[in-house]
Order: C-alpha cells, then structure tokens, then sequence
C-alpha cells in the first residue's frame, strides 16, 4: 500500500486539554462495529458507563448538551484517561483530526482544519507544502470499477494545479484563476471522453505565457463594466450556499447571518483598507488553505468524474473563510490571526464534518450561471 501525507503531517500533537475547542463535542461520534464489540465486553466502572453512554441502537455515544458523554469538565476523555489511553478509542478518535481518502492501492492522509491544533499547522506553514510518499508491505485491496486511467490524469492535473498554486512569482489570483480554469478545461476532456488530450492540455499550462494571458483577462475583467456587481451577486450566491446545508452546531447560523449582514452593510473598502485586510489575510494564507483543500478532495473525483466540481468546492471554501475573516475583521480591525484559524475550523466543522453537505454543495456550485468562470474570477478581484 502507498501513502501521501502532506509534509507538517508529523508535526500534529494534540493539545487535549489545551484545546480552545475540543473534537469531542458537536457531533455525533459514530463507533465502528469492532469497537462497539470490544466496549460490550467491557467489565467493571468503565463497562458499567460505557454500557449506559453509549446508544446501541445507533451506534454512537451519548451526548449531554451537544458534548461526548466521556468528555470531563477538563476537556479530557475519560475513556482514554480510564481504559489505559489510545487503546481504549474507537476508530473515529483514534484516526481524528486525521482524514483518510482511499484509492485502490493509496492512502492519502491530510489533517483535518477543523482541528484547532491542525489548522496551526496548515495555516502558519510559511513554506509551499510538499507531499510525502511511503509504502508498505500491507496488501492492496482491488476496487471494483476504479478507473486508473482516470485517476493517472487526475494526480497529473493534481500535481500541476498544486505546483501553480505555489508558484510565489506570481499574484495569488492569477494563480487561483489558472487552477480554476485548468480544472474546467480538464473537465471538457472527461465529459468528452477524450482524456488522451489531457498531456497538451497539461503543456499549455505549463508554458510561461498562460502567466500573462491569466494576468490580462483578470486585469479587463476588473476594469471591464459590472465588475463589482457581478462580485457582488457571486459573493451572495455562495453564502446562499450554506443556506442549504445541514447545520452541525446551534452557533452556526447566528454567526453566519451575522457575518453575511456586516459584509452587506459594510461601503467599499478604501484602498488603503484592502490592504491593511491583506496584511491579515495574507496571499500565503489564500494559497495554504486552497493547497489544503484540493490536496484533501481534488483526486477523489475518480469516483465522480468531476474534477472541476472538486476545484470549485476547493475554491469555494477558501473565498468563504476569507469573506467570514473579513466580517469578523470589519467588526473589530484588531483581529489577529488566531480569528482566522477560528475560522476556518468553524467553517470546516460545518461544512467537511457532513458527506451531505459536501455532496450538496459540490451540486449547488455545478449552476454555471451563477458559478461559472467569470464569476469566479470576479471573487478573486477587489
Ligand atoms: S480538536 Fe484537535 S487539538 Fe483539540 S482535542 Fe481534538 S484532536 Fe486534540
């Protein structure tokens, strides 16, 4: 089995009671079937509360106002503070806040944002990440239908979008936009079934005039007339967005109508308060949370064939995390950056701890007429 992690992988440690939020409250923690066999033989005080902490029927501990039944008034885990530590976990708390995509043959393992001490890492990573690769003896388990040729290009356009992302010569946007525009171009070739003209397409990406021809349509784009309502229109379009999604925590939705309100009654920002806003929300922090979401999601569109739909939630999720900062930042100006790790936790506690509103969202942002290039573009402008 091969597996890829990002580099500051190794250098996650959990900061348990020290945590300004904990994993263990929120949602519902779900037991796999080996673990909920295990905690059934469980004998004495330990098996005594697990026997009443736990709901059999869903599989799944208890929750007393929204928090794990075993987590104390420490933020500690009685579970693992009473059953001898990492052994007494079930498969959800022992791999949390790591997140595992599997392909036939690979692993790929990322740190999740909604982990405070995760999103340090991810955040605060002042060099361009750089993925690692291992392998070990454990047997591949073959998957029905995994289409290799598709996830070949896939990990191909992955590399590439990766390697533009990173490229610091350049602005963040026209990096952005380059990334978005080779995922659609990319996902012409799936939908036509003629991945082979995948490589040129790679090609025409590569070469150094695709830096100016991104940087000219972004400069008429931001000069050309309607630009600022057609940011506007596409900025509410994505909050109208989360409007649609499951909600996870009860502080959710007041925060997010009260950030969605301040945006709107927020005048244009000066030149001078854009970039005092960049000076917080820096192009490194855009780039590091764009890297980490196509990292996480962009090849799991082997099981979907979308890959720009995977690029779009990618970039979707980094535009909303900046636009939340903002909010928070035209509240109170004297944010710093531990706002914008809050943040992004809380936004990736909503959105990437449900399938169903990843699956929803990817869907909603599949509406060309309110998400298409263009308009995507215009978030990357002021
Ligand atoms: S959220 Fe992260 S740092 Fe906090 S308790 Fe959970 S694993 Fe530890």
């Amino acid at each position: 089995m091969q597996y890829t992690v990002p580099h500051y992988y190794k250098g996650f440690t959990c900061i348990a009671g020290e945590c300004p939020d904990t994993c263990c409250a929120g949602w519902q923690i779900q037991i796999d079937p080996f673990s909920l066999k295990k905690y059934r033989k469980n004998n004495g005080p330990l098996g005594n509360r697990l026997k009443n902490e736990i709901n059999w029927k869903e599989g799944c501990f208890r929750q007393y106002a929204g928090r794990c039944a075993f987590l104390n008034e420490n933020n500690l885990c009685d579970l693992y503070l009473e059953g001898g530590g990492q052994r007494a976990f079930c498969r959800t708390c022992r791999t949390y806040p790591r997140h595992i995509e599997e392909f036939e043959g690979l692993r790929e393992i990322s740190l999740s944002l909604s982990c405070p001490a995760a999103a340090d890492l991810i955040l605060n990573c002042g060099e361009p990440v750089r993925l690692l690769h291992a392998e070990d003896e454990k047997e591949d388990e073959p998957y029905e239908d995994f289409d290799f040729f598709l996830f070949t290009k896939l990990e191909d356009a992955r590399s590439l979008i990766l390697r533009i992302l990173q490229d610091r010569a350049h602005p963040f946007r026209i990096r952005a936009a380059a990334a978005l525009a080779l995922s659609h171009d990319l996902q012409q070739r799936i939908d036509k079934n003629a991945l082979c003209e995948a490589d040129s397409l790679f090609d025409r990406y590569s070469s150094p005039g695709m830096w100016t021809w991104f940087g000219s349509r972004l400069s008429s784009l931001e000069h050309g007339e309607g630009h600022a309502e057609r940011r506007r229109v596409a900025e509410n379009a994505l909050f109208s967005i989360l409007d649609r999604l499951e909600v996870l925590r009860d502080d959710w939705m007041p925060y997010l109508v009260d950030a969605r309100r301040t945006l709107k009654n927020a005048p244009a920002l000066q030149k001078e308060e854009e970039r005092s806003f960049s000076d917080l929300f820096t192009e490194q922090t855009a780039e590091q949370l764009l890297v980490y979401f196509v990292f996480t999601y962009f090849c799991g569109a082997v099981y979907n064939a979308d890959a720009y739909g995977k690029m779009k939630f990618s970039f979707a999720g980094m535009i909303l995390i900046r636009e939340l900062v903002r909010a928070e930042w035209l509240q109170n100006p004297d944010i710093t950056r531990e706002t914008i790790l809050r943040t992004a936790c809380r936004y990736a506690r909503e959105v990437e701890h449900s399938d169903k509103n990843k699956f929803l969202m990817e869907e909603l942002l599949a509406d060309e007429g309110r998400f298409g290039l263009e308009n995507l573009f215009s978030l990357l402008l002021p």
